[in-house]
């Protein structure tokens, strides 16, 4: 298939291919999109085969204003419109009862519709001029890492969807937060960039779903999509727990040519080895925004091992080691 490699000054082109059916990606504040009309069955199948993603995985609606939520939603109840008022636009997802012109395709047959609000305005702009609800999963192939830049959409997926809006790098870095607002306390099903500390702050309700928490007996995923292998890349990944300064003097002596260290900035300069930088660690918000380009850049330069340090699991740490766990498949190294 011919992609077609659209700016996004030329958003009707983008739009009329939404309208015809076919699959755009496009750049919004968490990770790139690949969209296509939510309301049409057909394009929606398009997405889960051009990402080959299970297809009880359920595809998060992008709307581009409040009322739109109401035309998708059956019920946008009290607790809904309290964190929309919030937090939208911006990188969170409610999880709600559906309406019933949703496709059952794009919920994977599930009653409920997730639903963002981008605050990306060429995000918002694509929406509105396509007129149409657009149903987007993370722009990847399944089971990998989530495109975060331009350069990485279009090494993986062009050929594979209609048009890629060529944006700039995403604000975040990471999926939106995923909050089922269906019931009275609202319960985080992924964790993102909209921690569970900004939300308790507004609902003090606000829970993590048991499987989020680490030696809970809760085997049931939180959500379809928890329960796929995810955040992959071909490398294999080792979390770090310890001591910067000894996980530094352990990897001076440990570290193959084929092999990586990430680091913060702090230490960055200290270390001679193969290794990238994370960001400054008094601000995780950077490690969230470098993350996943990392993972695929050390794919790319052709290391077969990412060692990571470990981050407290609080505030955007959470979200960060959720990935984190995944990409891993639970291998760790305690120093
Ligand atoms: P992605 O768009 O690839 O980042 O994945 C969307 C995430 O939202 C997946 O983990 C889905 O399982 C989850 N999700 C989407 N819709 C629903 C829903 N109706 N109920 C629960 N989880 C959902
Ligand atoms: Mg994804």
């Amino acid at each position: 298939m011919d992609t077609i490699v659209i700016q996004p000054t030329g958003l009707e082109q983008a739009a009329e291919l939404i309208q015809h059916g076919e699959t755009v990606v496009f750049p919004t504040e968490t990770v790139y999109g690949l969209g296509a009309d939510a309301t049409n069955p057909d394009a929606v199948l398009k997405i889960f085969k051009a990402k080959n993603r299970p297809a009880d995985n359920p595809l998060i609606v992008h709307v581009s204003s409040l009322s739109m939520i109401e035309e998708v939603t059956s019920d946008f109840n009290e607790v809904a419109k309290t964190v929309a008022k919030h937090f939208m636009p911006g990188p969170i997802t409610l999880v709600l009862k559906k309406a019933a012109h949703i496709p059952d395709a794009v919920s994977a047959g599930l009653p409920t519709v997730g639903v963002r609000f981008p605050k990306h305005p060429v995000a918002r702009e694509l929406i509105t001029k396509a007129g149409t609800p657009i149903s987007a999963p993370s722009a990847n192939i399944s089971g990998t890492v989530s495109a975060t830049s331009f350069s990485d959409v279009y090494r993986e997926l062009n050929g594979c969807v209609g048009g890629i809006v060529c944006g700039d790098d995403c604000e975040f870095g990471i999926e939106s937060t995923v909050l089922d607002v269906t019931g009275e306390i609202p319960v985080i099903l992924r964790p993102g960039s909209i921690t569970l500390e900004m939300l308790q702050e507004i609902l003090p309700k606000t829970r993590l779903h048991p499987s989020l928490i680490e030696g809970t007996e809760e085997k049931k995923p939180a959500s379809p999509g928890m329960k796929y292998t995810h955040y992959s890349p071909k490398a294999e990944v080792v979390l770090v727990y310890g001591k910067m300064d000894t996980i530094i003097s352990h990897f001076e002596s440990h570290l193959d040519e084929q092999e990586c260290l990430f680091l913060f900035s702090e230490e960055y300069d200290t270390f001679s080895k193969n290794k990238m930088c994370l960001g400054t660690k008094t601000d995780l918000s950077q490690m969230a925004h470098e993350i996943f380009r990392l993972l695929k850049r050390a794919d790319l330069e052709g290391y077969q091992k990412i060692y990571i340090p470990a981050v407290e699991e609080k505030g955007i740490g959470l979200s960060i080691m959720n990935r984190l766990k995944k990409s891993s498949g639970g291998k760790v190294l305690s120093l």
